[in-house]
């Protein structure tokens, strides 16, 4: 996420452009509003001393410093039923892989609701939490097999429709499911939609609907997968989908790659929505909640 490092050898040594300078930023997938406001908190400076790339650094990290929700936001968690967690996004941005990777990372985490036998009602309750997963993309076949292969390997259970069925009817039947086996979560990895199709977003809205009609507060979180790299796209995509669903967070992935991490700024900035996870490779562990405080650590 050394996102700022093309950044600072561009401008070592050298005055500031302005003009360069706003263009590095939005290369650096700020956005245009931060960019902005970052580029005229330097201008107001400028009266007074001469800029250099260690100025402009520190004004960037003070600007998201400012941004970032400071502390991790954990999982919203149901009471008593099945955490529903609806993964989204469009194809190839790392949903499947995400909702694996959740899947695991939840695993580990303790603090089951389910009391173990003998259990005198401590809290928190200790136990490894149930994980249930809903294959929930039933367009793609290859999908259905690729999130079973996860989860065969996770030793969860996944809940699998026809090809082509209705992927509202599957995640009522996986909530069900969750419910009858006093599963902690349920993960439901849908089909991955270009944000601009509006029957597909319908759809989507269709499956939100109907999980909260087993459970008001259900999906308790609904995050967006975007894949770093695609920088902007990522933008319009949050933008989308945040109109379509109210996400809770974003899963952002492929940081590990050319990926800068400044969309993770840029849609904090303008939608108001945390960055909740990131993805840093395709192994099961390269995952983690996203910590602002690492992330401005990690600048450069
Ligand atoms: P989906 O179509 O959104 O479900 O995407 P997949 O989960 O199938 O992922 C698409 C590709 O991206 C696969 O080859 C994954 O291994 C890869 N991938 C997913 N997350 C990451 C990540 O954080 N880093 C890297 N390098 N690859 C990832």
């Amino acid at each position: 996420m050394n996102f700022l490092r093309s950044l600072a050898d561009q401008f070592a040594g050298k005055p500031i452009d302005w003009e360069e300078l706003e263009e590095a930023l939005i290369r650096a997938d700020l956005g245009v509003p931060m960019t902005t406001r970052i580029v005229k908190t330097l201008q107001e400076r400028e009266a007074w001393s001469v800029l250099g790339i260690g100025d402009v650094i520190k004004a960037v990290r003070e600007e998201i410093a400012r941004i970032l929700p400071p502390e991790p936001t954990p999982i919203r968690r149901a009471n008593g039923k099945p955490t529903v967690i609806l993964i989204v996004g469009v194809n190839g941005t790392g949903k499947t892989t995400s909702t694996a990777k959740l899947a695991h990372y939840l695993q580990g985490r303790g603090g089951s609701r389910k009391p173990p036998a003998g259990d005198l009602g401590q809290s928190p309750l200790p136990g490894r939490p149930h994980v249930m997963l809903a294959a929930a993309d039933t367009f793609r076949a290859a999908a259905i097999e690729q999130l079973d292969i996860w989860a065969k390997r996770l030793a969860v259970e996944m809940i699998r429709g026809q090809y082509g069925a209705d992927p509202a009817a599957l995640c009522y039947e996986a909530y069900e499911a969750a419910a009858r086996q006093e599963s902690d979560f349920l993960i439901c990895d849908t089909a991955g939609r270009q944000h601009t199709k509006t029957n597909l977003m319908a759809e989507l809205q269709k499956v939100k609907r109907t999980l909260g009609k087993l459970d008001p507060g259900a999906p308790h979180e609904t995050l967006l997968v975007v894949d770093a790299a695609t920088g902007g796209n990522a933008l319009s995509q949050a933008r989308e989908f945040h109109s379509a669903l109210t996400l809770t967070g974003l899963v952002v992935t492929k940081l590990d790659g050319s990926g800068k991490g400044g969309i993770v700024v840029a849609i904090q900035d303008e939608l108001g929505i945390p960055t909740r996870f990131v993805g840093t490779g395709e192994n099961i562990d390269d995952f983690a909640p996203f910590d602002a405080r690492e992330f401005l650590a990690n600048i450069l």
